[in-house]
């Protein structure tokens, strides 16, 4: 067992590699720390104990950050547990990934936090900051210790419900009070239950084809203009969840330009996949909030490119074959998205034009971690790749392509959408602290 914190591992000088897809640059990674960035002096090369990459075709960028994980330890280890899915996200690129509370038991408590922290650390894969819930076991009636979370030795600041909707606005308004004493922030799920009640995907001409219930965007909608007015009121953060619909993006839109506490995250599949495919009834594509329209998936793009949406989050949701393998009714909700985010990012967004590789940083790595606030403190994440920051990097493969294969996944679950799409890019090794948590053949 290899603790996180360690930088014991072998200097690693990785030759030529464009940095956020810049120029090539040599980049020198020695004592978990980022030695030197620019033109390795040749004597590198033979100073003894390290490795040397051949960077040549790749791109560097900072250790990716997720913002919502669902590791699903403690109580569903079928599904997921610490160990493999912070395996999955290392392949992903992740070097630090913020676990979600909707366990069992519930993180809403001091002990089921740190014990989520503690188990990241032991299993040296990347960095787990656990969220709190907000309300006692997600109940949604009264607020969890919220500031014995954060004065944990897992110093949670980001504390959700995620799952269920903190629907009560009396609740929504104290959490939000609460937190600001400790610069927490409060992520919603924005999801009207009454508007929302039995539906299992979007509501429009085709749910009303196939007689499944629809899930309408002003469900979504609702929430997110009243989180964002309650946020304005107190001075406090609000971070929206998976965005889904155009209305939603506009709200948000609104909200920055009066300036207001708001930031948001949209999902790789809200990004590529839209509605249509629920046709197949294919239970993969059911997940909350819903595929929407080819519309909303445009509005998302433009969003997160300009920035009204602040960062891609993968909301990976592990589930056990019995919970997707029946009948689109009751089947579970949720897909899998560690390992394929890069790919589907690159996919939709810079293979488009939409977004630049430093881009992808910010948005995938320093503003998770600055929503977060892991960007500081002991174990900082979303640094820049500079000179003494902490060797946290992922090298990427933008030529590469690969069909994907569930069977393949680290994940102990397969409820994978994109299996048999062919996605552009690959993530080639990921270092935590100079460390290598992920490496393809042959390349260290
Ligand atoms: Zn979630």
């Amino acid at each position: 067992m290899t603790p996180s914190a360690s930088t014991s591992a072998t200097p690693t000088l990785i030759r030529n590699v464009r940095v956020l897809g810049g120029e090539p640059q040599d980049l020198l990674l020695r004592d978990g720390v980022i030695a030197s960035v620019g033109t390795a002096p040749d004597e590198a090369d033979r100073a003894g104990d390290i490795t040397i990459v051949d960077g040549t075709g790749l791109v560097a960028l900072p250790g990716l950050v997720d913002l919502h994980t669902h590791l699903r330890e403690p109580g569903r280890e079928d599904a997921e547990t610490v160990e493999t899915g912070t395996l999955a996200a290392a392949r992903g690129g992740f070097t630090a990934v913020h676990a979600m509370a909707n366990t069992d038991p519930v993180a809403d408590t001091a002990g089921v936090v740190e014990q989520v922290w503690r188990l990241g650390r032991e299993a040296g894969h990347a960095d787990v900051r656990p969220v709190g819930a907000v309300t006692v076991g997600l109940q949604g009636e009264r607020l969890a210790e919220l500031g014995a979370m954060a004065d944990s030795a897992a110093g949670v600041r980001v504390f959700s419900d995620d799952g269920v909707c903190v629907s009560d606005a009396v609740l929504m308004r104290r959490a939000l009070e609460y937190v600001k004493a400790f610069d927490g922030v409060i992520a919603q799920h924005a999801q009207e239950p009454r508007l929302t009640e039995g539906a299992t995907m979007n509501e429009g001409e085709l749910s009303g084809r196939l007689g499944l219930r629809g899930w309408p965007s002003v469900a979504e909608e609702a929430i997110v203009a009243r989180d964002v007015l309650l946020a304005a009121h107190v001075g406090s953060r609000v971070h929206i969840c998976h965005l889904s619909t155009r209305g939603s993006v506009e709200i948000v839109r609104l909200a920055k330009q009066r300036g207001l506490p708001v930031t948001a995250e949209v999902t790789p599949h809200h990004l590529l996949l839209t509605d249509e495919l629920v046709a197949t009834y294919d239970p993969r594509y059911k997940v909350n909030p819903p595929l929407r329209s080819a519309d909303d998936v445009a509005a998302l793009r433009e969003a997160l490119a300009d920035g009204t949406i602040d960062i891609v989050a993968t909301d990976h949701a592990p589930h056990p074959l019995e919970a997707k393998d029946c009948e689109w009714d009751v089947a579970a909700f949720g897909m899998l998205g560690l390992e394929t985010a890069l790919s589907v990012v690159q996919h939709t967004m810079v293979d488009t034009g939409l977004l630049d590789w430093a881009g992808v940083a910010e948005r995938m790595s320093a503003a998770p971690a600055r929503i977060g606030r892991c960007d500081t403190g002991e174990l900082p994440h979303g640094r820049p790749l500079a000179e003494g920051e902490p060797a946290n990097v992922v090298l990427i493969d933008p030529s590469a392509s690969a069909t994907v294969d569930p069977a393949a996944s680290a994940s102990l679950s397969r409820n994978m959408p994109y299996e048999g799409m062919k996605l552009p890019g690959a993530v080639v090794a990921t270092f935590l602290r100079g460390r290598p948590t992920h490496v393809t053949g042959g390349l260290l």
